[in-house]
């Protein structure tokens, strides 16, 4: 069954990433409240800054409220100042707005899905081909961009790869997870061990190229997987908590 059309009861952490701005913002518009700082943004409304002890970077959430609208919220470590989080979140405020405005409308905004889909146009084909090439899939045929509600992604017999557009929402450490796993049924249509063991290298190896030249972009919450594909399994249960639109 396809999920639910935006399902407005799901909390989505929308923002991932550290700062690594200045400190130079003027505090003018934070004022303290017990244990928290909130900013006053003019479309977005109360913006909470809030320090966490065990947190380790600093991340934006866009979570529907009750009145039918968007909150806000910031979490940092706590040795990081609260300068350099609202230097963060005015850096993406843009996405933000974009993220919250799904909230503020009883359907999804169609302006954010053509968004969405003229982002995924210019980046999935491309960051597709790139992970190709890499892992030696010659075989790829065509990449499309799809909008639908049923899956993430998909690949046919004709070599062709099917991507949602929703994979723009998603870390891309994530999206690229997906790819893979298309990529993978090039060569073994079907979920058995071999086409496990294959993604799970792939993954692996991706994974570590990552961390080593845009560390940044792997500071979202993974959890840790017991699956026998660790790596992969890893993904695929954050991947499992997130919903299509
Ligand atoms: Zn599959």
């Amino acid at each position: 069954m396809p999920p639910d059309r935006g399902n407005k009861l799901a909390n989505v952490t929308i923002i991932f990433g550290k700062s690594n701005l200045s400190e130079e913002i003027p505090f003018a518009y934070l004022c303290t409240v017990a244990g928290m700082k909130t900013y006053v943004d003019e479309s977005l409304g109360e913006v909470t800054f809030r320090k966490v002890i065990r947190c380790r970077s600093i991340s934006i959430r866009v979570r529907p409220d009750r009145h039918g609208g968007a909150k806000v919220s910031v979490t940092l470590p706590f040795f990081t100042s609260y300068a350099r989080a609202l230097d963060f979140f005015l850096s993406r405020r843009e996405d933000v707005v974009l993220a919250a405005g799904r909230y503020s409308n009883p359907e999804v905004d169609d302006g954010y899905i053509e968004d969405l889909r003229r982002r995924a146009r210019e980046y999935l084909p491309e960051r597709t081909r790139s992970l190709a090439m890499r892992y030696g899939f010659t075989e790829l045929n065509r990449v499309c961009v799809k909008h639908n509600l049923s899956n993430w992604g998909s690949c046919s017999r004709l070599h062709n790869v099917n991507l949602n557009l929703n994979l723009m929402r998603l870390p891309y450490p994530v999206a690229d997870y997906v790819i893979l796993h298309e990529l993978c049924h090039l060569r073994h249509m079907n979920h058995g061990p071999e086409f496990h063991a294959l993604l799970e290298d792939l993954c692996r190896d991706n994974m570590e190229r990552i961390a080593r030249e845009d560390p940044s972009a792997l500071a979202f919450p993974l959890g840790k997987s017991r699956s026998r594909y660790p790596v992969s399994g890893m993904l695929s249960a954050f991947l499992k908590k997130e919903k299509l639109i």
